[in-house]
């Protein structure tokens, strides 16, 4: 590794009243003992090490007590210079337990608590890694290039569990979504077919019944109040040179939810427990990427540190945060090399953030606005881009209508394919990295308002016995073939598309609801409008001349059909066009 030293947690009881040593050929850097003496934690140099496999003696008046053998694997190669996710890609996220279940054997298990109830909304249904790599082929057949689950390590929560960020164990996938072999065969799976793997890591808390959190290595390891005090959730508090101290501290050090104890990352042996288990995973399921629970919830110097330690490793990891705000300046901020944040000195080596903004605006409605106004219509979504200058690097934004925490699109527009198709045309154009969610290809709605449940209902066709199956075209009923057609012939048009990838971006302010933008590099230019209003809207091409240049024509990449551009373009109601220009 390329930071060599390696720290290993030892656990029993009282072993802290032992001495350590180690095989000949190994060098201890560091004992460190706690004020539990049931941990000890020794840092070993591992770089010369050419032992396969060594021997830890823990003594007693210098008796020998016992021993642990340990041994170092050898890393695939090129591991450190792995490639990531980028805007090449397209992220489909899956609710690990509503997408499919893939092996009914292990619904439930005898080590955690909560056992399988399809019938229960908030239960656990079943859905698995077998599930999803039964269905990897339709996920590559609609176009996505690289899956985000939910988290995947065991959540041994007596209710509730199914979502998995109150984890119990961060070394051990849970039973009910397989081993830890199966998700490295998940991988595997993903890499044969040329697609990524995204694990969604959660730095900022751990589950209550996390077996270390029953006997924790320190008072500290966890923040603690006289009785249970939720953080206020106001992550502004974290640059707002007004905000009061306690504000601050409330925002990052309360708990999230009074079953997920916080994690105190200013700890440097917490810090280091959750650096070497992210690294663990890179290296043990040979994973392309982290997605980052709650980011701007952790202490704030203890998780730049986290991200730097991960990416000084692998220099091409891309990591996206969840900074869950409603300003491009606050999410701006947690972008790597942020000038805003270096006015306060910081830099937290967050690679990627997601932009919420977009995604508020499409939430709230824009696309049933039809007429124009001097704030409304599609100059909310001109506006948003107007702030890219803030941002250290536009093309590592993640850009989505919806997540497993929000209503879905099909909800809030009722399932107007229409509005759809300008969502889906706009998040698969504009700068940055599309990220999808399961279902609303072939139309799945749901309604925040009436619980999580609703927003991560079960794929059809993904449990044995479902009546309607949607992973194949016989299966799908005419509308789910509508809306899949659509988001597979975009998304696939999309993989190849560098100047979409990386292309610049220049638009126009919009005129009668019409949002017209250009992707373009040297060699190529795609221009992209977006007529929101509820009226068929012709104009004449003259004013995107700096981007029209001498092309004459383009061809629309959903209908084929070439539009002259020396003549007035016609648009109708509620559409859109993607033109290659010819
Ligand atoms: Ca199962």
């Amino acid at each position: 590794m390329n930071h060599s030293d390696l720290q290993i947690m030892f656990y029993g009881k009282n072993i802290a009243q032992n001495d350590v040593k180690v095989s000949d050929g190994v060098i201890i850097k560091e004992v460190q003992k706690t004020e539990n003496p049931n941990y000890i934690f020794v840092t070993i140099e591992t770089k010369n090490v050419t032992l396969d496999e060594f021997t830890f003696s823990f003594l007693k008046n210098n008796k020998l007590t016992f021993t642990q053998k340990y041994s170092l694997k050898n890393r695939k190669e090129n591991s450190r210079y792995r490639k990531s996710f980028d805007s090449s890609d397209v992220i489909y996220l899956i609710m690990s337990d509503r997408f499919a279940n893939g092996n009914p054997n292990n619904d439930s298990s005898t080590s955690t608590a909560e056992k399988a109830n399809r019938n229960n909304p908030g239960g656990r249904h079943g859905g698995d890694i077998a599930g999803m790599i039964k269905n990897l082929d339709y996920i590559k057949e609609l176009g996505a290039t690289a899956l985000w689950p939910t988290p995947i390590c065991e959540d041994n929560d007596e209710t509730y569990s199914y979502h998995g960020y109150g984890q119990s164990d961060v070394y051990k996938i849970d039973p009910r979504y397989g081993t830890n072999e199966e998700y490295l065969q998940f991988s595997n799976e993903l890499h044969k077919r040329g697609m990524k793997n995204i694990m969604d890591y959660v730095t900022n808390h751990w589950g209550w019944k996390h077996w270390m959190y029953k006997d924790l290595p320190t008072r500290d390891w966890v923040h603690q109040f006289p009785k249970f005090t939720n953080s206020n959730y106001r992550m502004t508090t974290q640059f707002d040179i007004n905000a009061s101290k306690r504000d601050a501290k409330y925002c990052a050090d309360g708990w999230f939810v009074p079953s997920m104890p916080d994690l105190n990352q200013s700890n440097p042996l917490v810090l280091n427990y959750l650096t070497q288990n992210a690294i663990w995973w890179i290296e043990y399921a040979d994973l392309d990427g982290f997605r980052v629970d709650t980011y701007s919830y952790n202490d704030k110097e203890g998780i730049a540190k986290w991200t730097k330690a991960i990416t000084d490793e692998y220099p091409n990891f891309n990591i996206v945060g969840e900074v869950w705000m409603y300003d491009q300046a606050h999410m701006a901020y947690w972008q790597k090399d942020s000038k805003i944040a270096a006015i306060q000195s910081y830099n937290s080596y967050l690679p990627s953030v997601m932009d919420f903004t977009l995604q508020e605006q499409i939430h709230n409605g824009v696309f049933n606005e039809d007429k124009q106004e001097w704030r409304n219509g599609m100059v909310k979504i001109y506006e948003n881009f107007t702030n890219d200058f803030l941002y250290p690097n536009t093309n590592n934004l993640l850009v989505f209508f919806e997540n497993h925490d929000t209503s879905r699109l099909n909800e809030i527009y009722k399932n107007n394919f229409d509005k759809y198709k300008m969502a889906m045309t706009l998040i698969n154009t504009i700068r940055g990295i599309p990220q999808i969610y399961y279902g609303s290809e072939i139309g799945m709605a749901g309604d925040k308002g009436k619980g999580d449940a609703d927003i991560r209902r079960d794929f059809p066709g993904g449990w044995n016995g479902d009546s309607n199956n949607a992973f194949t075209k016989s299966g799908r009923t005419v509308e789910q073939q509508k809306f899949f057609d659509f988001t597979s012939k975009l998304l696939n048009w999309r993989k190849n598309k560098t100047v979409i990838h990386n292309g610049k971006t220049t638009h126009y302010i919009p005129e009668n609801n019409v949002y017209v933008y250009f992707r373009h590099n040297e060699k190529e230019s795609v221009m992209v409008i977006i007529n929101n209003s509820n009226e068929t809207q012709k104009f004449k091409t003259d004013r995107f001349q700096e981007n029209i240049l001498n092309f004459t024509s383009g061809k629309d990449v959903i209908s084929d059909k070439n539009i002259d551009l020396k003549k007035e373009i016609t648009i109708e109601a509620k559409s859109s066009m993607i033109l290659e220009l010819k």
